[in-house]
Order: structure tokens, then C-alpha cells, then sequence
């Protein structure tokens, strides 16, 4: 595992006020768990409610809008959610992939919007289980990845994190087996090392995501190149996010 685990929390489309209090209790456990770098993706409405509470937390968005500003009814944009207190987006996330049609184009553009914002990007790439069993899996995870970044980063070892979740594994509680997260990562980081060089590519993180929970996070996180989480489901309480955390301490 990385030398310091990055353990992220995708609240989804989950949480009103009330849930102020579980972002409270995780930002009390983390003050005491330095280790791990933890940081909660809640919807917009709660960006900045959170960043209020937060002392030690890392707070983001789960999507932003390609352009800074303009008539588009219902979007956001990348510094609106920085003016709110994120200091990272998700994007490329399968539920948007899917739902909204975004395509590596429009991820990419998104990409670049945040990092013109000041974001730092958590791009998510992932295969179906169609191309797992068809065996292409990694040379779809490696086009998509491709892709889907922004054409130029100046500093990719602080302003991307890439997060590999297997669209099957989303909330279905099955995962990939620990070999072949091992063998995804090592496609990934030799990609990075590709575009961005040794140093560099060697030093942004590769999250694994898809089903993880306090019980399966310590043998996962022992993947190989894996440099933490990104968690649905178990990061809506304090408790089953709190167990995923110590997991990686
Ligand atoms: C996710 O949607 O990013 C995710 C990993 O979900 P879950 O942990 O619920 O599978």
C-alpha cells in the first residue's frame, strides 16, 4: 500500500443536513488517524456545510460542469464548487458515464475546467463486465484512461488521482479478485509512467473502487499499486467508513 492511503467517500446522491453529523465523527477519527489521508465527496448541497465542519478532512465534488460560467440551467462549475470548499473533483465516475452519456471527450474538458479551477481530479476508469470476460478489460481501462484525462498536466503527481472501478463491482458487493486489481494498477501506473515519466507517473495514486467495506478493505488495499479507496455504499455512515479507514492505517 502507499505510504500514506488516500481513502475517499462518494456520499452519491445521499444526504441532507442531518447527515452533518457522520462527516463530524469522520473528521474527529481522522484528526487521530494521520496515516491515512481521508477526504468525503457529498452532493453539492452539502460541499460547503462540510467544509465548515471539517478541520482535517479533505472535501470535494462529485462532478462539475466543462465551462466556467454561462446559461446553463442546474449545472455547476468547477469554480463554483471550489468557491464552495472542494479541493477535488471525481470525474468520469461509470454512474455519469452511464446516466448522462459522458463520453471520455466531455470527462476530459471537465478535467481540464477543474484544474484551470485549481481542482485536483479523482478520474475514474473501469471496464463491464462484458469486456472483463471478453478479455479486453485492460486495454479498455488503459484507452479510457487515456481519453479521458486533460491534454496537458503541469503536475500530475499533486493534481490527479486515478480511481479504477470495475463497473460490475459498483455496489454489487462482488470484487475483482486481489491479482487482477494487482494486474489493472500495474497497466495504469505503466500508462502514467508513459505519459508523464518516471518520477512523476510513479507518484500519482491509483485508488481501487467497487464493493469495498470494512471486512474486505485491509486485503484489497494490499493489492498491488493500490494506493487507497474511493467508497460508495460504506461511506454513508461514520462507522462503516470509520472501519474502511483504520483498515488502511
Ligand atoms: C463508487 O460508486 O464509487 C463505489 C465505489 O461504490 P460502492 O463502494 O458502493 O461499490
Amino acid at each position: 500500500m502507499a505510504e500514506r492511503p488516500y481513502i475517499v467517500g462518494n456520499w452519491k446522491m445521499n444526504g441532507t443536513r442531518a447527515m452533518l453529523a457522520q462527516a463530524r465523527s469522520i473528521d474527529r477519527a481522522a484528526q487521530n488517524l494521520m496515516k491515512v489521508e481521508v477526504a468525503l465527496a457529498p452532493p453539492f448541497t452539502l460541499i460547503h456545510p462540510v467544509h465548515r465542519e471539517a478541520e482535517q478532512i479533505g472535501v470535494g465534488a462529485q462532478d462539475c460542469h466543462p465551462l466556467p460560467d454561462g446559461a446553463h440551467t442546474g449545472d455547476i462549475s468547477a469554480s463554483m464548487v471550489a468557491d464552495a470548499g472542494a479541493k477535488f473533483v471525481i470525474l468520469g465516475h461509470s454512474e455519469r458515464r452511464q446516466n448522462h452519456g459522458e463520453s471520455n471527450a466531455l470527462v476530459r474538458e471537465k478535467g481540464t475546467a477543474a484544474i484551470d479551477a485549481g481542482l485536483r481530479i479523482i478520474l475514474c476508469v473501469g471496464e463491464t463486465e462484458e469486456t472483463r470476460d471478453d478479455g479486453k478489460a485492460e486495454s479498455f481501462v488503459t484507452r479510457q484512461f487515456k481519453a479521458s484525462l486533460p491534454e496537458t498536466l503541469a503536475s500530475p503527481e499533486e493534481s490527479l488521482t486515478v480511481a479504477y472501478e470495475p463497473v460490475w463491482a459498483i455496489g454489487t458487493g462482488r470484487t475483482p479478485t486481489v491479482e487482477e486489481i494487482g494486474a489493472m494498477h500495474r497497466a495504469i501506473r505503466a500508462t502514467l509512467v508513459e505519459l508523464y515519466g518516471e518520477a512523476q507517473g510513479t507518484a500519482v495514486r491509483i485508488l481501487y473502487g467497487g464493493s469495498v467495506n470494512a471486512e474486505n478493505a485491509r486485503e484489497l488495499l494490499a493489492a498491488d499499486e493500490v494506493g487507497g479507496a474511493l467508497v460508495g455504499g460504506a461511506s454513508l455512515t461514520a462507522e462503516s467508513f470509520l472501519g474502511i479507514v483504520l483498515a488502511a492505517a
